[in-house]
């Protein structure tokens, strides 16, 4: 039997994607911004079980063991790529905002094309549409214009257009095309926090282009800090702090993860996560050691996992052993935490007891029979 192949037909498939109310705005672009945020913000979880942070840009540490990570180089390509394509589109919107022909890709050679320009007719077939790079270039030449675009006046700031705009697109490139090139860990928190992320959000807040506000997480109330203004304010510094990078992107991935949660609360005045983390910690499943209240999600299903390791010493026949959490992992919005970050405290986390805690259960004067 001949194998079926799905036949495209743009005629019949397919649905053309609604503004968003009354402004030029795309909303694959908006879609793409957060998958953007979501994805660097995982690439935390995914250099722990490679590097403690503490060692991360040490010169005398060699990344490449995270570099190479296939997990770390997907979340990369995911960061760089979907960044790209939202400053692409938005610069085409923005560009058609002003006039539709503002963001076709003309082809003087073809006679026909001009005219239809000349006609105006159409003038709006998206598949003709201008890349990154052309984008970019004609927005910027309405410096001049009689009504400066907001968006000009952004990429002209200081230092936009050489260190965000073209260093984005070529990082895109190099991994497009050739497919083996990619920033080290701490050469995309540098990227990120120094240079990029202050334009997109300058750039969401200046033009307002995403009115929805659908590209940035929903922070719960009761949470004391915006991971994304503290991670702006973490760029501004001299020095990065890694481990307050990946605490911040921990709890921004939290955000954006957490989801009002409906239904069974009404019948058990508790959450089904509340009802998980209670059932788990009673049977310390995992070493799951006890439950606390999340500082993100405000309900009582953190759970902070235990190791334990013991020593003998020979010269005073002692015997010792610790215990000392590890890992703390929210039920509800999904927090992941690892040791290697310091206690929530520490990154303005007020009253927050201690995560991070470990202690010597037991030492005893013993003689072992070795
Ligand atoms: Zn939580």
């Amino acid at each position: 039997m001949e194998h079926k192949m799905f036949l495209y037909d743009p005629n019949i498939h397919g649905l053309q994607i609604k503004s968003i109310g009354s402004k030029q705005v795309t909303d694959t672009a908006i879609a793409s911004l957060r998958i953007a945020l979501k994805s660097y913000f995982e690439t935390y979880g995914v250099v722990r079980f490679i590097v403690n942070l503490g060692e991360i840009g040490d010169p005398k540490y060699n990344e490449d063991r995270v570099t190479e990570s296939m997990e770390y180089q997907a979340k990369y390509i995911q960061t760089i790529f979907h960044f790209h394509h939202f400053i692409e589109i938005m610069t085409k919107d923005a560009l058609r905002d002003i006039d539709p022909i503002y963001a076709i890709k003309i082809n003087f050679d073809n006679l026909e094309t001009l005219k239809k320009i000349q006609d105006r007719s159409e003038i709006e077939d998206s598949s003709h549409s201008i890349e990154y790079e052309a984008a970019i270039k004609r927005i910027m030449s309405l410096h001049t214009a009689e009504e400066v675009p907001v968006l000009t006046k952004i990429f002209y700031k200081k230092n936009v257009k050489k260190y965000c705009l073209d260093t984005l697109n070529q990082l895109r490139n190099r991994a497009w095309h050739r497919g083996k090139y990619i920033l080290k860990y701490s050469e995309l928190d540098q990227f990120m926090t120094r240079n990029l992320l202050p334009l997109v959000v300058d750039i969401v807040q200046s033009t307002n282009y995403d009115e929805s506000g659908y590209w940035k997480y929903n922070k719960p109330a009761t949470l004391q800090i915006d991971p994304i203004e503290e991670l702006l304010k973490v760029g501004r510094g001299h020095a990065l702090d890694y481990k307050r990078i990946g605490f911040l992107k921990a709890v921004g991935l939290a955000c954006y993860n957490h989801k009002r949660s409906y239904g069974i609360e009404r019948y058990t005045k508790r959450s089904l996560s509340e009802i998980k983390t209670e059932a788990l910690v009673s049977q310390r499943m995992n070493n799951s050691y006890e439950s606390r209240k999340c500082f993100v999600c405000n309900k009582n299903s953190l759970i902070l996992f235990q190791d334990e390791d013991s020593k003998y010493d020979v010269d005073t026949k002692t015997y010792s052993r610790w215990q000392w959490n590890w890992k703390a992992e929210c039920q509800e919005c999904g927090l992941l935490l690892y040791d290697d970050v310091l206690n929530p405290k520490e990154y303005g986390i007020k009253d927050y007891d201690d995560i991070w805690i470990s202690k010597i259960v037991n030492y005893e004067n013993t003689e072992l029979d070795l």
